[in-house]
């Protein structure tokens, strides 16, 4: 563990989130359910009306994101844990999801020390967890390119947005019951790639570019003999492609340099600004019901 982790941490102001604002939907050339946001003044006629209340689809509101604090056990962890808790990122995240979506009961949000790199969604008792260890290893997987102390911290808060709102994400199809026709990783990586590219700006385009870089690093660092062909997450070359494919699709003149630049192939380049708005609409349409107004 490199001090300096520690010490990067003191400056730590927007490690997870800006969060979604995602309720306020971003409407632009997406068909999303039309009767709900009707202007009634703007509809009536002599004919009697038929037409559904507008809030008639949504759901009832009964809980909220929480946030829980746990002590960590490991002592390298302990100054971290101190300043996401000072700077509450997490009640910051928290309120902001809160504003944006109607909730069927509780879902606690924590970080903590799980001796494991890893973050998780546990549908067993509604939690998303954060590991400190995850973001440990986001810092040394930067600097194992040669990246200063500022750049992999940077980078690693990025990554690490992607990563929160992948889990959210998890949470979501597990307490809205949405229909999820496929993997169900590829489509929480598509939704935190939605929530980042449409609704939080040039913050939200680094956070998919990191979470890409993360995915590159790591797949050179693995060996093929180490590589689990069982596991549901799609290979860390995949989900690299498919993030860059996400940008590009996004805004395909802006980030033009992903494919003049060769790393994203032209044969996939072309179908992507469709890929991303299929995405767009389809995390759209699921969360419409569970939209605040
Ligand atoms: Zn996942």
């Amino acid at each position: 563990m490199r001090p300096n982790f520690v010490n990067l941490f003191f400056s730590a102001s927007v490690l997870f989130l800006a969060t979604a604002c995602f309720c306020s939907a971003d409407r632009d050339g997406i068909s999303d359910s039309p009767d709900v946001y009707v202007d009634e003044s703007n509809t009536r006629s002599s004919q009697p009306n038929t037409a559904a209340p507008a809030d008639a689809n949504k759901k009832k509101d009964e809980g909220d994101f929480k946030v829980e604090h746990l002590d960590v056990e490991t002592p390298r962890y302990k100054e971290i844990d101190r300043q996401v808790k000072a700077d509450k990122l997490l009640e910051f995240a928290s309120e902001k999801l809160n504003r944006a979506l109607i909730l069927p009961h509780d879902i606690v949000l924590r970080t903590k020390d799980c001796k494991e790199v890893n973050a998780f969604y546990d549908a067993g008792d509604r939690s998303v967890t954060m590991c400190y260890e995850l973001m440990e290893h986001f810092f040394r997987t930067f600097k194992s390119t040669g990246a200063p102390d500022a750049k992999a911290y940077a980078k690693m808060s990025d990554a690490v947005r992607f990563v929160f709102l992948h889990e959210i994400a998890h949470a979501l199809i597990d307490q809205y019951n949405l229909p999820i026709a496929g993997n169900e990783e590829d489509a929480a990586d598509r939704c935190s790639a939605y929530i980042n590219l449409k609704e939080l700006g040039d913050e939200g385009v680094r956070a998919v570019f990191a979470a890409a870089d993360a995915f590159a690093i790591e797949s050179k660092q693995t060996a093929d003999s180490k590589r689990n062909m069982a596991d549901e997450h799609l290979l860390k070359e995949q989900r690299f492609y498919n993030s860059l494919c996400m940008i590009y699709g996004s805004n395909p003149a802006k980030h033009s340099n992903i494919v003049s630049n060769g790393y994203l192939p032209k044969e996939r380049a072309v179908r992507c600004q469709g890929e991303y708005q299929r995405a767009v609409e389809s995390w759209v349409n699921l969360l419409e019901p569970w939209r605040k107004n």
